[in-house]
């Protein structure tokens, strides 16, 4: 590794910085998710020593280790950004403070339940499949509100606090913010119709988080731009 993660956290952190300015917001609004799958656990250590306060896992399993791992000294808050399976509800509960990429009924059902069992609540946002991609996980655009209402009305124990997506992976800057931008107005439109602060708008990782930032998002998720490459 040429650079040190504290070098490129400083670079990501100017980047948000200079993104923010220019759409006139405020650093303070964008909380910056560490995202380290894949990483060894010293990773996150040194990124929180740094002052990372939020980290992103893609696989409950992975995030377990990583948490039984963990030295002495204040935890990050642990937040799952992958796809969730049903069957693994009960472990995300254990592992994570919030799950960023609810895409069902089904799963939020499931996590509500096991987490009214538990005497807890849990902290949501609904993943979004903003581009349409087959690839991608999450519920159709003119799915998302109807997802939040179905959590109001069935899911006592979900905090929903907004929603995430993933930006085209194949595209430039035109198709990506305007990605970007539906997901602001899905926030924005549910915010209204809910009354609802819904202040979580998860989008931006390594390619596009400046674009993301000037489209709204409040939280930018970056893995490779702070650690290196993944293999
Ligand atoms: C891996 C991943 C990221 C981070 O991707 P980078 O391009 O390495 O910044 C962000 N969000 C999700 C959902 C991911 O799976």
């Amino acid at each position: 590794m040429v650079t040190s993660i504290r070098e490129n956290l400083e670079l990501v952190r100017e980047e948000i910085r200079q993104a923010a300015a220019r759409s006139g917001r405020r650093e303070e609004d964008i909380l910056l998710v560490a995202v380290t799958k894949t990483r060894p656990v010293e990773d996150v250590v040194e990124a929180v020593r740094c002052g990372v306060t939020s980290v992103g896992e893609n696989r409950v399993q992975e995030l377990l280790e990583k948490r039984a791992l963990w030295p002495d000294g204040d935890e990050p808050e642990w937040r799952l950004i992958g796809h969730l399976q049903r069957n693994k509800a009960r472990k995300a509960l254990s592992a994570a403070s919030a799950v960023d990429s609810v895409d069902s009924p089904e799963l939020a059902a499931v996590l509500s339940r096991i987490a009214s069992e538990e005497g807890r609540t849990l902290r949501v946002l609904i993943e979004v499949n903003t581009s349409g991609e087959a690839s991608k996980h999450g519920v159709a655009p003119e799915e998302a509100e109807n997802l939040l209402h179905g959590i109001l009305e069935n899911c006592p124990a979900l905090r929903p606090e907004g929603f995430m997506t993933i930006g085209p992976l194949a595209g430039g800057e035109k198709e990506v913010r305007k990605a970007f931008a539906l997901l602001r107005t899905i926030c924005e439109t549910a915010r209204d119709n809910t009354g609802l602060a819904l202040p979580g708008l998860s989008m931006g990782m390594s390619g596009d988080f400046g674009w993301a930032v000037q489209e709204g998002s409040t939280m930018v998720r970056i893995g490779s731009s702070i650690f290196g490459a993944r293999r």
